[in-house]
């Protein structure tokens, strides 16, 4: 399939769809490389998978999307090389807040032997249709006082520093799964939010009504980046799963883990709960990608056993 791909341009589209799966758009770089995306357009909060095939061996692949590098990976290794399978994956995350319209992605990629070829699609990012709700908090969450606002802003300011951080190596091994067991939904991610009466910002993760002590689990292998009690999102686990790539899990009743823990898909981070800015106990869960916030169902979707279960 991939050979009819580079050899008739006019199969390209058909072969490459049955190849890549229905909606997926597929573009010939030249000099045996080709590049497919999931789709040709994605919402705002929503991921998309990159892959570049090429006939030879590639010693070398990078993007450019959203103003950042997107780093690539190959599945089956840990580390990039330049042997296996000449494939390469990166996903683009699409921010909850990019302004809808048309956004170039650029890959350069270098042959073994020395080519170098470049390519670049254009992507539209289409309005992600996000409800507003009103909802009523402690008074503190709306009108900090000043010590609580100077926390408040130094805690987002050592999370944006670490979502800044971009580990080169792939750290998750796998796919990607629910951090709940059981038949728990996640909803509200992306909604505008009215708190008492005052516009917030809009709801950056997914929310999973659970009751207080239900076990909170890895989506995959990370490294544990931050586990202590914060102003607004109460217990709160962050972990790094290398590549730019970060799950957010808060409002625990308790934290079972430390920073520095290495963990894997399926360990206990800590237990569903209602500490921090909540109207009831339940997990909220965040996803990073190169400092896009996505819905983390997208994960599951795209990189996981395909169980995610979507409700806005
Ligand atoms: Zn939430």
């Amino acid at each position: 399939m991939r050979k009819a791909c580079l050899l008739i341009r006019t199969a390209v589209v058909l072969g490459c769809l049955l190849s890549a799966g229905a909606g997926a758009r597929a573009e010939d770089c030249g000099n045996g490389v080709e590049l497919t995306l999931t789709a040709p357009e994605a919402a705002q909060g929503t991921l998309l998978l990159a892959e570049i095939h090429s006939a030879k061996p590639l010693t070398e692949v990078s993007g450019r999307w959203n103003e950042r590098d997107v780093p690539f990976w190959q599945d089956g290794t840990r580390e990039h090389s330049a042997s296996g399978p000449n494939t390469r994956k990166a996903l683009l995350g699409v921010d909850l807040e990019k302004a809808a319209g048309k956004y170039e992605f650029t890959v350069a990629s270098q042959i073994q032997g020395g080519e170098r070829v470049s390519c670049g699609v254009r992507i539209e990012v289409k309005e992600g249709h996000f409800a507003t709700e009103n909802l009523t908090v402690k008074k503190q969450f709306v009108e900090p006082n000043p010590e609580q606002e100077a926390r408040a802003e130094a805690e987002t300011k050592r999370l944006r520093e670490i979502y800044e951080r971009v580990t080169p190596e792939r750290l998750w091994d796998g796919p990607f799964r629910m951090p709940l067991d059981g038949e728990f939904k996640g909803s509200n991610f992306g909604k505008r939010r009215v708190l008492n009466g005052h516009p917030g910002s809009p709801h950056g993760g997914v929310d999973f009504p659970a009751p207080t002590g239900t076990p909170v689990h890895a989506a995959q292998r990370g490294r544990v980046v931050l586990a202590e009690e914060l102003f607004f999102s109460g217990n709160t686990v962050l972990v790094d799963h290398g590549l730019g790539i970060y799950t957010f899990y808060c409002h625990f009743s308790e934290i079972d883990a430390k920073v520095g823990d290495e963990v894997v898909a399926g360990t206990v981070l800590g237990k569903v709960g209602a500490t921090g800015r909540v109207t009831g106990p339940h997990l909220h869960w965040g996803l990073q990608v190169e400092r896009a916030r996505v819905n983390a169902l997208e994960i599951v979707r795209v990189l996981g056993s395909g169980d995610a279960i979507f409700r806005k």
